[in-house]
This record gives C-alpha cells, structure tokens and sequence, in this order.
C-alpha cells in the first residue's frame, strides 16, 4: 500500500471557502492538499445568485464582509482572472404594504456606518428619478453603491487554479469518506482508496460540513435550504446596481441583477426541496412562476422577457443562520468553515484568508465567537 501523500493542511471542501483557504495558505507558506469530491466549485459556490452584498448582515458580521470586499476589488489581479466582480452598487427596497421596514432600514444604516458600511435612503421623487424602473409598489430603498456582484461559476475554481500556480495540490472527484486524527496527524481516505495525511484538517464541506463535525463528537443541526434561480435571454444593458426586496414574507423575498452580456438573473420566492445526500435539488416549476410574478411587482418592464433556464443549489443553514467558522472545539488541529447559507458568496474570499491567518498564526482580529462550534449546546 502506497504512504499517504503527505502536506501541512487538508481542506475537505472545493467551494469558495476551501479554494480561496488554499489560496491563502499558500501566500503564507503552508503546504496544502484541497479534495474535492465532484468539480471545483460544483455546489453552492459555482450556482448562487452572485450577489456581493454587505448590507443586510447582522452588525456583527460586517468586520468579515469588510474583510472579503476588500480581496474582491483586487480579485482580477490577485487571481490573474477577471471573475466579473463589478461594484455597480447594491439596493434593498420595501414595499408601501410593510412600510414599517423604512425606518428599519433607516436605523439600520446608522448602525451600519460604525462599521465603514454607508448606506444611501432613498425615497419619493429621488428614488424615482434615480431608479425609475423601481414598480409603483416600491415605498424606499436603501442604497449601498460599494457593492457589487459577480459570476460564481469563474470565482471558486479561479482560486483553485491560483492556488495550484502557488503550489497548492488540488484533486477533483475525490469524495473523502473517512477522517480520523492518528497521533498528531490527520489521515483522511478518500472513495477510490487514496489516502492523505496532514496536521491541520479544515472542513469547508458546505452543507455536508456536519457529516465530518459529528466523527469528531461536535454534532451540529446543519439544515439545507435551495433557493431557487432564474435568468432570461439577453436584453439592452440597463440594470447596473443588483436589487433586492426586504421582506418577512418568503414569497415576496426576490432579487435580481444584470450581467454585461444583458441576461437578468433573478432568484428568491418560494425554496425548492433538497436532497444533500443525493447532491439533487427538485427544482419545482411553480417556484419559478412565483418568483417570476414577484419580480415584476419590483420592475414591471420584466414582465415581457423569456426566461432560458431555472436551476437551483444546496446552501448548509444553522438555527441562527451563522456559520460554523473556527477551530474545533474537541479536536486539536481540527478547523471548520461551513454552514454560511444564503449569504457565504460575499464572505468566501475573506473566510479563506481568516482561516489561512488563524491556521499559520494562531490568531485573527476577527472576532470568531459567533461562530463557534459548541454554540448550540453550550446552553
Ligand atoms: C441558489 C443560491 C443562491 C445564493 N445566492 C447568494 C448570493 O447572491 N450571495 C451570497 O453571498 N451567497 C449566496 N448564496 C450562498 C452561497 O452560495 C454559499 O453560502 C457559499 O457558496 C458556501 O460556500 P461553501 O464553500 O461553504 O460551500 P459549497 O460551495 O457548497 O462547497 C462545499 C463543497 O464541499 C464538497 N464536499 C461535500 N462533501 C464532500 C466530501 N465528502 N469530500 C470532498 N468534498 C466534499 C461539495 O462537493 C462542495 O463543492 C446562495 C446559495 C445558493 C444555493
């Protein structure tokens, strides 16, 4: 039998937390072996929305957001690959039927700008001349111009690759179906019988991460979710900023963007069923209806375009809809970073290079105690 291929750290996991982990690491020296168990960025990574929002994060998680917008406006040159980060701006409106929301929103961006994250209100005659496609419905908005969006489908294998230029050794198709801790090293087993062996495991498993917590006695209620997607045929470029509707109401929760090329990408209303051990979503026509009908409550001039294609993705939600993001509360050597649900596409570039920063160092100024592993059973 062949030795375990032997580096500094194992990542289990090739979305964008494992792939830009890798690339991190490798900046700060480290060896690392990535294992992917389908292709780079396959899952939630490779088939969200492709929004890079900060605003509407809980206050506490906009150090990371920071963090990651930061590697986003240099993600071109840092991957040596335009990934269509575009910071055109991001909006979030309410509708006149919940108008309480406006001055939700309103404190919300004063307790925002503690954090460097500036929010525009807007209302009235000004919102209208500015956002004229906005429908009838629409009562305010809140505005964050360094915002952005970009294409998920080049992101998470552009920093697969870059890490690979740096060293970083990177296997696809390679489903790993055992992890246990041998003396100081991790030896970890994959499904065609190659092995892999290392001192650091870091989990960035996505919505599969709770399978390798509970072997290592940190059971998590890791829950999937599948919102479902849409985008249309091309059309005149005219959507710079992406849009989105605040809403308690699942149904009426959408959003939508524009890619250069002209296609709108539009997703939210009603979640599909998910089947994580089967890697299969039921994407569920209906869904797209709704989705569609709440989209043209938002800008009516949608109303007239066809759509080409609905997919889906499987994103990991805890109860609190935070990650799991830290060391092991059980298992010395032993990382995590999975469980980001809606909301892991912004943060992933500044998840890699926190969890790089603490595995070299020792330490990061983020603060990670909102993310621990034992939160949901320390009481
Ligand atoms: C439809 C949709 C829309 C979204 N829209 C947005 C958005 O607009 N903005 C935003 O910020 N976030 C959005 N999100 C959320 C975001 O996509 C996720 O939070 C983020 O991509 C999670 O990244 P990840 O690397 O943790 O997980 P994933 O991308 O799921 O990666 C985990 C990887 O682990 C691999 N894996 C699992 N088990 C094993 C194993 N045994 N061996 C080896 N590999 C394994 C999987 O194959 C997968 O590739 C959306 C999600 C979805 C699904």
């Amino acid at each position: 039998m062949t030795a375990p291929a032997s580096s500094d750290v194992i990542i289990v996991g090739g979305g964008i937390m494992g792939s830009s982990a890798a690339f991190f690491l490798r900046r700060r020296g480290l060896s690392v072996t990535l294992l992917e168990s389908d292709l780079i960025g396959r899952q939630a990574s490779g088939t969200n929305f492709g929004n890079v929002r900060r605003q509407g994060r809980p206050l506490y998680q906009l150090a990371l957001a920071n963090r990651a917008i930061a590697i986003w406006r240099e993600a071109e040159a840092l991957l040596d690959c335009d990934v269509e980060y575009r910071q055109f701006g991001h909006m979030r409106v309410c509708y006149r039927t919940r108008p309480e929301l406006a001055a939700t929103m309103e404190q919300y961006a004063a307790d925002a700008r503690q954090s460097d994250l500036d929010l525009e209100m807007l209302s009235g005659n000004m919102l209208r001349t500015r956002f004229p496609f906005l429908g009838e419905e629409v009562l305010a908005a809140s505005y964050s111009p360094l915002c952005g969006h970009a294409n998920p489908r080049l992101v998470s294998p552009a920093f697969a690759r870059a890490a690979q230029r740096l060293g970083a050794m990177v296997h696809e198709r390679c489903a790993v179906t055992e992890t246990a801790k041998m003396g100081d090293d991790f030896v970890v087993a994959a499904a065609d019988g190659r092995q892999f062996r290392a001192p650091v495991l870091l989990i960035t498993a996505g919505a599969w991460g709770d399978r390798f917590a509970a072997a290592f006695g940190e059971p998590l209620p890791l829950t999937s979710r599948a919102p479902n997607m849409c985008v249309t045929e091309p059309l005149p470029y005219a959507l710079r900023p992406s849009v989105g509707v605040v809403t308690p109401d699942t149904e009426e929760s959408v959003y939508i963007r524009q890619v250069e090329r002209g296609n709108l990408v539009m997703g939210g209303s009603f979640y599909n069923p998910s089947y994580p051990d089967r890697y299969r979503v039921d994407v569920r026509p209906e869904n797209s209806l709704s989705l569609w009908r709440q989209i043209q409550r938002l800008i009516p001039a949608v109303g007239r375009v066809s759509v080409i294609r609905t997919w889906s993705g499987i994103e990991g939600y805890l109860p609190d809809s935070a990650p799991v993001m830290g060391p092991s509360m059980t298992t010395s050597g032993l990382y995590y970073a999975f469980g980001f649900a809606g909301a892991g596409f912004q943060l992933g570039p500044g998840v890699g290079d926190t969890m790089a920063e603490l595995i070299a160092t020792g330490r990061t100024d983020i603060d990670l105690a909102p993310y621990r592993a034992d939160r949901f059973s320390a009481g």
